[in-house]
């Protein structure tokens, strides 16, 4: 069973831990010169319906990855503006401790291998080509290139390149496997139907600010700063996490301790930031130009059955942001161990494995297919840790945070450790 994975970010370290844990021979491409994609400048975890998801998966036998993250968080079970027991990772050492991970349990990392081509033939993927000539054959692929960027989406859509982590200019930018075969995907919209949606937050080096906030956000990890009424920025319509679209976020600057400052904002203008006390020296950290501008994203998502089989080929996956409206780690996570689960079941002629809605995931990953046929659908963003889903989870009663419940429930459905046998 020899799997291909294109695109490291969280979806495709996820998919490749639970690949490899049914036996596949797994090589995991990413295009930059490091694992995690987005989540090298996210961390919030564990808030609010994303505690249940991370619980579910636990129980489920898939949760190393999650566990992993435990061990690396700065902070944990804090609050902060409609937000509850959210935990914080440190982006530095998680990235480099998935990655050890993953190549301690036989996962083969090509790094700066941009996939650019790929050999199909009757539906089925032969072999993908990297930018650098390079051919890797599989017997199965899973796309979880992500959605965000290239450049050319930002300065259409956004503000410009905004220099974020994605460095496209450095790397080359986004390629979608699932594109490359002639699969035709769908894009996101806003409220107001324009294409794509901004990311939602930036990071300040924390040495460019004053000592008190400092040592407020190393202390609790989280730093509220009401903003004058002359420096409001208002971007909310914009963010693509709207789980942050709350009137609290313009009107106060919040600052999540992530090892760097992280702003919960997707853009505020460098000279008005200036102006705020303990501001003075502020610089940006990610996206270089967060004076402007972030990246944009969902771009090419996927048509996918609830298994994550990408319809319109036969053996090809998919995880993450490529599998829909899906925003944050936790999503990209259990998508990811959904798919690289499925994947070796299909090489294995075993019928793949569609989570039962009485799960959260189960119902995040059918709902989320679902909305996104309607016109509305298509213009929201879909996560356990807010907005729209987490108000359907709750009305559904599938929000929980009390372990034994979440054990009882996965046990009910047939689902307990699941992806560890
Ligand atoms: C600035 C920012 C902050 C965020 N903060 C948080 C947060 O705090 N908490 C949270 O839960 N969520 C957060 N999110 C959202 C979250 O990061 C994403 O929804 C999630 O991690 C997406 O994971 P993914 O693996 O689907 O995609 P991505 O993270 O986009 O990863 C895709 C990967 O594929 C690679 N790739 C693309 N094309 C190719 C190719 N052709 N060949 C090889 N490799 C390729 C890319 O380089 C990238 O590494 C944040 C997002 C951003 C942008």
């Amino acid at each position: 069973m020899n799997i291909i994975i294109t695109g490291g970010g969280w979806a495709g370290c996820s998919a490749a831990y639970a690949a490899r844990k049914q036996g596949a021979n797994v090589i995991l491409l990413e295009r930059t010169d490091s694992l995690l994609g987005t989540g090298l400048v996210g961390g919030i975890m564990r808030n609010n319906g994303r505690y249940t998801a991370t619980e579910e998966m636990i129980a489920m036998g898939g949760g190393d990855i999650f566990k992993i993250i435990d061990e690396n968080c700065r902070h944990k079970n804090i609050s902060f503006p409609g937000h509850e027991h959210a935990s914080l990772y440190d982006i530095a050492k998680t990235p480099v401790a998935i990655t050890n991970y993953l190549k301690e349990m036989g996962v083969k990392v090509k790094l700066q291998e941009r996939v650019v081509k790929a050999q199909v033939e009757d539906g089925v993927i032969l072999s993908v080509e990297t930018a650098s000539g390079a051919v890797y054959e599989g017997d199965a692929f899973i796309d979880t290139t992500g959605t965000a960027g290239p450049m050319n989406n930002c300065t259409k859509y956004g503000n410009g390149c905004a220099m974020c982590v994605l460095r496209c200019p450095s790397f080359g930018g986004r390629v979608s496997l699932a594109g490359i075969c002639g699969i035709p995907e769908k894009t996101g919209k806003k409220a107001d139907n324009s294409i794509g949606a901004m990311s939602g937050s930036c990071k300040l080096y924390k040495e460019s600010l004053a000592p008190e906030i400092v040592e407020t956000l190393n202390n609790t990890g989280v730093a509220v700063i009401p903003l004058p009424e002359e420096l409001i920025e208002n971007h909310l319509s914009v963010k693509a996490c709207q789980q942050y679209a709350l009137k609290e976020f313009a009107e106060n600057i919040i600052l999540l301790d992530t090892g760097h400052a992280k702003l919960m904002t997707p853009f505020y203008t460098l000279e008005k930031l200036h102006k705020i006390p303990g501001f003075e020296n502020a610089r940006y950290e990610d996206p270089y130009a967060g004076g402007k501008g972030n990246s944009m994203r969902y771009f090419d998502m996927s048509p996918r059955t609830n298994a994550l089989q990408v319809e319109g080929l036969k053996n090809l996956f998919c995880a993450g942001e490529k599998a829909g409206l899906l925003v944050g780690h936790t999503e990209a996570i259990v998508t990811g161990v959904l798919a690289g689960y499925n994947c070796t079941r299909f090489l294995k002629n075993k019928p793949l494995l569609e989570l039962s809605r009485k799960t959260a995931i189960g119902e995040a990953i059918a709902y989320v297919d679902e909305e996104m046929l309607t016109e509305e659908g298509i213009g929201k963003k879909y996560t356990f840790s807010g907005s729209v889903f987490f108000e359907h989870m709750k009305k559904l009663g599938l929000y929980e945070t009390d372990v034994t419940k979440i054990e009882e429930n996965i046990k009910n459905e047939g689902l307990w450790n699941i992806f560890a046998s």
